[in-house]
């Protein structure tokens, strides 16, 4: 497996157009897997991943790698078709007349993880 490395500056939109997640992995040793550690782009939010060749463990969660697939890939806007890895962004994109599902990007906001409620709300 490539190990993917990152020059990791702070805030870095060059590339994706908002802030790039920052990378270091840490190697394995005796009955420790090793991990990548990602840090957000904009803040010191972080999220550990260990991997072997059958699982994957994230922010503390474990499961086998196909589980992951059936989770994550949806997300990432990949589709499995046979024993082939469809990109849909990449089909998205041919059909241009679709309006787009995604929300503006707004580079400095994560995405909420739920609805903020507006009764309470401070300035
Ligand atoms: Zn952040």
């Amino acid at each position: 497996m490539r190990i993917l490395k990152r020059s990791n500056r702070f805030y870095d939109t060059r590339r994706f157009g908002q802030p790039q997640i920052r990378v270091r992995h840490r190697r394995g040793g005796g009955v420790r897997s090793p991990s990548y550690v990602l840090r957000c782009g904009c803040c010191s939010q972080k999220l550990e991943i260990f991997y072997s060749d059958d699982g994957l463990e994230m922010g503390g969660v474990n499961g086998a790698i196909e589980d992951w697939w059936e989770i994550l890939l949806p997300l990432l806007r990949i589709e499995r078709r046979g024993g082939r890895l469809v990109d849909l962004a990449l089909s998205h994109e041919r059909s241009a007349n679709k309006p787009s599902q995604r929300a503006a990007a707004n580079p400095h906001a994560h995405i909420p993880r739920r609805t903020p409620s507006v009764a309470g709300s401070r300035r």
